[in-house]
């Protein structure tokens, strides 16, 4: 019976630094170089597995969604999203192709398994999406190789989802995916974090040890962090380095 196969998952951080490094090649710029060979080796897996479509974690920084209406899990079901222009104009890169069978599929299944989720179209993607999207995927004759089915995280405005209930919208993503009718390779990419902080008094806060521990916990005991709770997260990873519940 043809299925969908998930062949990989991939927790990226979505600085928009790193696609202004890009786009005006910066990759061998001392202070770069260590963070373009850091993807590489994912990039190299990208271009050999060539997966068919890749579900999409992330989260959009009110450039398409606003506090007026502000879902906690926004599911895009298009056949293309252009780069949005939050305020320098949109980068110089193609609009990316969207598998809305596949984007369609899953949010019926993750409705009948009791997520609410939002849908959206029309709508421009962000550097949540695409300042990694530009370093993980190479572009053949100017397009990019896969489709996308985005999935928008409302992490910004509290209250926001707990990293408990991302971990069993990810439970459910797998099954929404692996129950999809078509022979098709899939691969999972969240965006985010790790620890950071852009405001207040703990301006400029880093923790690389929290962060080692974060990625070790992922790959052994998810299920520790998602007991956690932002309170917690923000405390180890500084305020916006709570988005990181976006990989579980
Ligand atoms: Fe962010």
């Amino acid at each position: 019976r043809a299925m969908a196969r998930i062949i990989g998952g991939v927790g990226v951080s979505h600085t928009p630094t790193i696609g202004f490094a890009y786009d005006t090649n910066r990759q061998n710029d001392p202070a770069w170089a260590p963070i373009f060979e850091a993807f590489e080796p994912v990039r190299a897996w990208f271009s050999d597995r060539r997966p068919d479509a890749i579900v999409y974690v992330f989260n959009d920084h009110m450039t398409s969604f606003f506090f007026d209406n502000y879902p906690a899990f926004a599911l895009g079901i298009d056949h293309r999203y252009e780069v949005a222009d939050e305020g320098g104009g949109p980068r110089a890169l193609p609009a990316v192709p969207g598998h809305a069978r596949l984007a369609q599929h899953i949010g019926a299944s993750l409705v009948s398994d009791e997520f609410d989720m939002a849908f959206f179209q029309d709508k421009p993607l962000d550097h949540g999406f695409f300042s990694p999207m530009s370093v993980l995927l190479e572009r053949r004759d100017g397009q990019w190789p896969t489709a996308i089915v985005p999935l928008q995280v409302g992490v910004l405005q509290f209250p926001i989802p707990s990293a408990g209930r991302c971990y069993r919208l990810g439970q459910a993503l797998r099954r929404a995916i692996e129950s999809y009718p078509e022979d098709i390779t899939v691969a999972v990419v969240s965006t985010g974090g790790l620890s950071h902080q852009v405001h207040g008094e703990r301006a400029g806060f880093n923790n690389a040890e929290w962060d080692r521990q974060f990625l070790q916990t992922l790959a052994r005991d998810p299920a520790r962090l998602a007991e956690m709770t932002h309170a917690e997260y923000a405390t180890l990873g500084g305020m916006e380095g709570a988005e990181i519940i976006m990989w579980l």
